[in-house]
């Protein structure tokens, strides 16, 4: 590099540094100081935690538990101070799960501990039997050829991979999602997968599954994983395996539930807001704690420590969404009745991934953006936080809808997932999976960057 060249790099990387350092005053460092250290030190996530697990329990959408569980939050939103709390109506696909049993019938009765994904159909009253045939993965079952499981259960025995990022999780899931409907096609009268999970419990994982108009419905299932590792090593043992099962649920038609919402207001550009929330939905197993309990409480807690200290420039606003487990119902009606000034939102997280530390940060912002990512990742540093500069975070899922519709300014403040999918969607979904300490540095972590992005000079923006 010529002098020349070095020194206009050189007055290029003050300059840069000194607009950055521009981004936050003194005063304001230490009031992201001052809110880091008191959320660090707070018990309250940890008491909204308790209170939404053990006084509401599961909360299943358009339960009683539901109707709960949007009192709770509107009451509780009120209590901490916001400065405006309200509801927006969202509908679903209703569901309820009322009893499910499951038997290895040949060739050698024993209990076979399953459950029902949402979403599922009932067998009829008295149950079905059938035989089984393995699966290793959905691929392989698309590829059998048409009949050949006609009056059989299908059962895919794919294995998720355990890791700190859940990237196990998408392929796994496409079992989840569609393996009834391609079990369906090929005849089947049945289907049941390993649970989407990395546990060796014998708690089956449920979660949402689709079906396909103009596909024969089938009830969809999950297995405990020691009890899909039974079923094949019987099967590749060579046995005639038969299995029977008896699920009643039930198809309730459209609900409604209400996405809670409550806003501290900002003082220089009061429209313009950071939006941090979880949803407030869980499935009807556990209850909750995880998924997304956690989330819940840690938001809500993260903006009672920023309001404790000041009112930043812009708005931070908590939204609960609605029946995300039955497909992200409560976001699609957010993201839909707010279209027309999306461009407010400066600055995007939802959690949704158990409350384990947060390890990382990363943004999804354009150009302009950067320097503050960079003194948001340089105060949530003492947290233990690293940095991930790859500048394309996903966000949780109820930000899907939002990055689908627009260029939103999108975070992830990465939480440890590697024992995540151990108790994910089931009955082991409790409060005592949550360590209060890792829960305040998650509350930390969320009030630090939720008060630095809404009080920053520059107006973050998605790329
Ligand atoms: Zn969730």
């Amino acid at each position: 590099m010529k002098f020349r060249s070095l020194l206009v790099a050189v007055l290029t990387m003050s300059l840069s540094s000194a607009l950055q350092a521009q981004e936050f005053s003194e005063q304001q460092l230490a009031q992201v100081k001052q809110v880091r250290e008191a959320a660090s030190q707070s018990n309250l996530s940890w008491q909204l935690l308790t209170s939404l697990t053990t006084e509401v329990g599961p909360r299943l959408p358009g339960t009683e538990n539901d109707k709960k569980a949007v009192a709770w939050a509107k009451k509780h939103l009120e209590q901490l101070g916001f400065d405006k709390v309200w509801v927006e109506e969202a509908t679903f696909p209703e569901w309820r799960r009322y009893h499910e049993s499951a038997k290895i019938l040949l060739p050698s009765e024993q209990p076979l501990h399953l459950t029902a994904l949402g979403n599922s159909i009932s067998t009829p009253t008295e149950g079905l039997s059938a035989e089984v045939v393995l699966f290793e993965t959905l691929d392989e079952l698309i590829a059998a050829p048409a009949g050949s499981l006609n009056g059989k259960i299908a059962f895919i025995n794919y294995r998720m991979n355990r890791d700190i990022d859940g990237n196990g999780y998408g392929p796994a899931v496409r079992a989840r999602n569609s393996g009834a409907v391609e079990a369906a096609k090929k005849g089947a009268i049945a289907y049941m997968m390993r649970s989407v999970s990395t546990s060796h419990h014998r708690f089956a994982h449920t979660g949402g599954s689709h079906y396909k108009t103009g596909v024969t419905k089938i009830p969809a299932t999950a297995v405990a994983n020691p009890d899909a590792d039974q079923l094949a090593r019987l099967i590749n043992a060579g046995h005639d395996v038969k299995v029977s099962l008896n699920i009643q649920t039930e198809d309730l038609g459209q609900g409604t539930s209400y996405n809670v919402i409550g806003e501290f207001t900002g003082t220089e550009f009061p429209a313009q807001y950071v939006l941090i929330g979880g949803h407030l939905d869980s499935w009807d197993l556990g209850t909750g704690a995880l998924d997304d309990g956690a989330g819940v409480a840690l938001t809500m807690a993260a903006a009672k420590h920023i309001a404790d200290v000041k009112r930043p420039k812009r708005s931070i606003r908590v939204v609960l969404f609605a029946a995300e487990e039955l497909g992200l119902w409560g976001a699609k009606a957010y993201f839909k009745k707010h279209k027309a000034d999306l461009d407010n939102i400066v600055a995007a997280a939802e959690s949704d991934f158990g409350a384990d530390v947060v390890y990382a940060f990363e943004s999804n912002v354009n150009a302009a953006s950067l320097p503050v990512v960079r003194e948001i990742a340089a105060q949530l540093a003492p947290l233990g936080v690293k940095y991930i500069g790859k500048n394309s975070a996903h966000g949780g899922p109820d930000l899907i809808p939002l990055k689908n519709s627009t260029s939103a300014p999108i975070f992830a403040l990465h939480q440890d997932g590697t024992d995540y999918f151990d108790y994910h969607h089931t009955a082991d979904d409790t409060l005592d999976k949550v360590d209060p300490a890792k829960l305040k540095q998650n509350t930390a972590a969320y009030a630090v960057f939720a008060l630095m992005a809404a009080d920053a000079k520059t107006k973050m923006a998605g790329k």
